[in-house]
Parts: structure tokens; C-alpha cells; sequence
């Protein structure tokens, strides 16, 4: 863990804006004072907007702007708060910062790592770490439902059910534990106390909030699907017909290099990483090779792979990759002899549970008819089954119906209001909270008279939800945590 000194940071993105923030958080007034009176120069009253010059140590004015002062623990952090609004110039701003930081430092004020300030703020209680997490999501939010539900999980909504969950497990946990102590009690407590029943009703709930977060999670991350096919299929205008008018934000959060070969799109307000493949191909050139190793990368991380073919193009090729049309007879699918062993090294390379979808483009050349069609023997809805569309990119007939492939793929339900963001993490602990509850249900509907183990598992269900809010947490994954927020935050 960091040390406890204050700490100081310009709180605004970088690069030019109306307005720059340098904040400044501290435990004690001492070091707070001693900045104020060697940049403002006069007293600030709790919450109130000074305006005037920043002064630099010769007295010179760095800038005009406005101070204010937030007293713990009524601030962000819960620790005694300054900001400096002046304004946002790269250079004003680094200015700023530097007088700041040399005004406090013989009262320790350091530069603040990333994520710091909100790591306070979980420390000092105003956040738990889902909310604290949601912060982070709010920022980095690519869709406006992303950032909705971003929102949602920051005033308290997931968090909220995750208490109520764990409360109701704690409740039951009480009862158990206190009849460990009487084993002649034991056989008749589960009855007694009604515990299956509220154990099943807890499951019930804890199913309801995982489906949630499960959209949630989708929405923060998204879909990574990647388009393969041969040149001139149509990979470019079909990313542009799906598209449309939803491209995503694409925001600069750190390590997410945006590749010529990345684009991220939006449907119904959840990102889609396309992963254009093209490139895939064997080189001699080591930057494109760079390059195609990313992609690679990219691909085993897909959740989707999707093939695209033009209609018409080559039939006997087609078939070899075991794509047959679901009526079998028209001239409709196609791939090359390139495309079959790109297939079949992306089949080998991406996940097993990544769906995989042939898209059969341009059949507004030959006369059918949209929609979507099975494809191979035996196209089961599974993960890792071969579904197919029929479209046209030029047209847009059967867009819409990809769309929605792609979305139920996904697991996800259209026009839901009250999703709120989840992480991996989240649904990770969801999960173990629900098995451990299930194996809990198990032991007692066999009438497994070992209490103590329905109370283990039990207890092991209430600390996996505890993780979700940080009410049970190890420094390491704070640390994690916090160091993927940007500076100033
Ligand atoms: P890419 O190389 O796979 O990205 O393919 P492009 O998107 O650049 O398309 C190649 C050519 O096919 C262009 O001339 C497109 O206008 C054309 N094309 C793409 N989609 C369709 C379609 O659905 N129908 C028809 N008739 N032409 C299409």
C-alpha cells in the first residue's frame, strides 16, 4: 500500500481545455495550509469559490482561477480537499502542479499515482470498491448505455443488492453457527430455522443479480469479434452497414492501441471490437509481422468469429469447409481455397467457446432472399457451432438480422433499463458465491447431519460476495484496481 502523505495531481485530461483542475488531497490541514498560504495567500472559507492569481514562489502570478476548499470529511476523498480551477493549458497546468508540489513538500505532499485519489476515497469509506471500480467504468464508458449503467453501479444500485445478498447469507450464517455449539441441535436446525428455503430464495436472488452483471460486464467490455475472409468479400462495407450511425467512442485508455485493423462499432449500445483480419498472411516483413501477431491475439481473445464469404463465388471450396446451405441447393455459398485454410488456423487459434457465424455476403447478386440459415450438420446453437447469415452490406438487406446473431450471441437483452456495470471480477465472484450456496442446498436436501460444512460453505459464499464491495479484500487487488485509473483520479 501507498503511504498516507498528501498528494497532489492535475486532475483534467491532458492537452487544452477551457479549464485545468490541480487537486490536492491531505490527511492533515498542515500540509493544505501551507500551499494555500503560498499560492493563494489568504484564507479559504469551506466550499466557497475564491477567485484570484496563483502565485508563483516569487510572488509572480502563475495564473487566474478559482480556489476551493473541501474540509474533511465532506470531500471526495474523506481527507481535507483543495482544488484549483484555472486554466486547462498543458504548460499552466504543469506549472501550477510544480509550485504546488514545492509549497507542501516539507510537509511530505508528493505526486499522486493513478487511481489515487478514488483508493482514498475506498479507504476513507465514501466508495466501496464496486463503486470506486465504477468510476473508472464511468470514464472509460465507450457507449452511453455503458456509461448509464457505469453510473448506476457508482450511486450504490449493484452494490446495493450485493449488500442485501450478503446480509441475508450473514443472517442465516448467525443462526448456523450459533447451533454449532449444540450438536444435539443439529439434526432439526435446518428445518427449524427454515434454512433451505431461505437458501433458495437467496440463490433465486443471487441468479437475478447475475444476470445483470452479466450485461453489465458486456457492456463494459463488449464483443471482440473478428471478420475474416478474402479480399474484395466486403469486410469493409459490412463494418460500415453495421456501424451505421452507433460507432463507439473510441477513448485512448491505456494498452488499447488503436490498429489499423481494430475498429470498435456499437449495437444497441454494446461495443464490438472488429478485429479485421485481413492482414493475416505469411511475411517476411517484421513490422507487418508485429502486427499480425496482435491480431492473432486479438483472435484468441474473440468471442466471436465471423467468416465472411461473397455469394456466388466458388461452391466446391465452400463445401470442403463444411458450409452448406440450409437449403442445400442454391449457388450461394462460397470461399476460396485461401479462405478454408484461414478458417481452419482461426478455428484453431480462437477460443473454444467462441461462436462462430459464416456470413454469406452480396446476395442481392443472385436473387435470395435475407435471413438466417444452418450451416454444417449439425449447427446446434452451442458456443463453437457454425450459425450463417445471408446478407447484403450493399443493400443492408439482412443487417439487421446479424445484428440481433450477434446480440443473442452475446446473451444480451435489448431495452433493459436497469443494468448496471459489472466486471469479470464481479461475475468471477458471483459465481463462487452461487456454488458454494448450491453445494450448501445439496448437503442439506441429502439430510447431511455436518452442520459445520454447510456452515463452511456458507461462510465462503458471504466472503466471495464480500470481495464484490471490498468488504473482504487482499492489498494486491487493490492495488490492481487502482492502478488502471488515470492520474489525478
Ligand atoms: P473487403 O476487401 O473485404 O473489405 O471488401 P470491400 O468492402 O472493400 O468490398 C469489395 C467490393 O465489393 C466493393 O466494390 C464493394 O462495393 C463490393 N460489395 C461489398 N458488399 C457488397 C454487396 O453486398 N453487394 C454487392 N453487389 N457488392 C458488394
Amino acid at each position: 500500500m501507498l503511504d498516507d502523505r498528501p498528494i497532489a495531481a492535475i486532475a483534467t485530461a491532458p492537452g487544452k481545455g477551457a479549464i485545468g483542475v490541480v487537486r490536492l488531497s491531505s490527511p492533515s490541514l498542515t500540509a493544505l495550509d501551507a500551499v494555500v498560504d503560498a499560492v493563494i495567500g489568504r484564507k479559504l472559507l469551506p466550499r466557497q469559490a475564491h477567485y484570484g492569481p496563483f502565485r508563483a514562489a516569487d510572488g509572480g502570478a502563475i495564473d487566474m482561477g478559482l480556489a476551493l476548499l473541501f474540509p474533511a470529511p465532506a470531500s471526495y476523498t474523506g481527507e481535507h480537499v483543495l482544488e484549483l480551477q484555472g486554466h486547462g493549458g498543458p504548460v499552466v497546468q504543469r506549472m501550477l502542479l510544480a509550485r504546488v508540489l514545492e509549497a507542501g513538500r516539507e510537509h511530505g505532499l508528493r505526486l499522486a499515482e493513478p487511481g489515487e485519489f478514488t483508493e482514498r476515497a475506498f479507504l476513507n469509506d465514501k466508495l466501496d470498491l464496486a463503486q470506486a471500480e465504477a468510476v473508472a467504468d464511468l470514464i472509460e464508458a465507450s457507449t452511453e448505455q455503458a456509461a448509464r449503467s457505469a453510473t448506476r453501479s457508482l450511486s450504490g444500485v449493484f452494490s446495493g443488492r450485493i449488500d442485501s445478498l450478503a446480509e441475508r447469507l450473514l443472517e442465516l450464517r448467525m443462526l448456523v453457527e450459533a447451533t454449532l455449539d449444540f450438536p444435539e441441535e443439529e439434526i432439526e436446525f435446518l428445518e427449524s430455522a427454515n434454512a433451505l428455503p431461505r437458501l433458495a430464495a437467496i440463490e433465486a436472488d443471487l441468479d437475478a443479480v447475475l444476470a445483470t452483471a452479466r450485461q453489465g460486464a458486456l457492456l463494459r467490455e463488449g464483443l471482440t469479434v473478428a471478420l475474416v475472409g478474402a479480399p474484395n468479400v466486403g469486410k469493409s462495407s459490412l463494418l460500415n452497414a453495421l456501424a451505421g450511425a452507433e460507432v463507439a467512442i473510441v477513448t485512448p485508455i491505456a494498452g488499447t492501441t488503436r490498429d489499423r485493423v481494430r475498429e470498435r462499432i456499437a449495437i444497441d449500445g454494446v461495443p464490438l471490437n472488429l478485429v479485421d483480419t485481413a492482414g493475416l498472411r505469411d511475411t517476411d516483413d517484421p513490422v507487418e509481422r508485429i502486427g499480425i501477431e496482435r491480431t492473432w491475439a486479438e483472435i484468441e481473445q474473440a468471442d466471436v468469429v465471423l467468416h465472411l464469404v461473397a455469394a456466388g463465388d466458388d461452391l466446391e471450396a465452400a463445401a470442403q469447409i463444411g458450409v452448406a446451405a440450409g437449403a442445400g441447393t442454391a449457388p450461394e455459398v462460397a470461399a476460396g481455397v485461401r479462405d478454408q485454410a484461414l478458417w481452419e488456423a482461426i478455428s484453431r487459434r480462437a477460443p473454444a467457446r467462441a461462436a462462430r457465424l459464416v456470413v454469406i455476403n452480396k446476395i442481392d447478386l443472385t436473387g435470395l432472399s435475407p435471413g438466417e440459415y444452418r450451416a454444417g450438420a449439425d449447427a446446434e446453437a452451442d458456443a463453437g457451432a457454425v450459425v450463417g447469415v445471408r446478407l447484403s452490406a450493399k443493400t443492408g438487406a439482412g443487417i439487421d438480422a446479424l445484428r440481433q446473431t450477434l446480440l443473442a450471441i452475446a446473451g444480451y437483452q435489448p431495452g433493459a433499463e436497469d443494468i448496471f456495470a459489472a466486471r469479470g471480477r464481479h461475475l468471477e465472484a458471483l459465481r463462487e458465491a452461487r456454488a458454494h450456496i448450491e453445494r450448501a442446498c445439496e448437503r442439506g436436501r441429502q439430510g447431511d447431519t455436518a452442520l459445520d460444512l454447510f456452515a463452511e460453505e456458507l461462510r465462503l459464499a458471504h466472503a466471495a460476495l464480500g470481495r464484490i464491495t471490498g468488504a473482504v479484500t487482499a492489498d494486491d487487488l487493490l492495488g490492481v484496481i487502482f492502478s488502471r485509473f488515470c492520474i489525478g483520479k
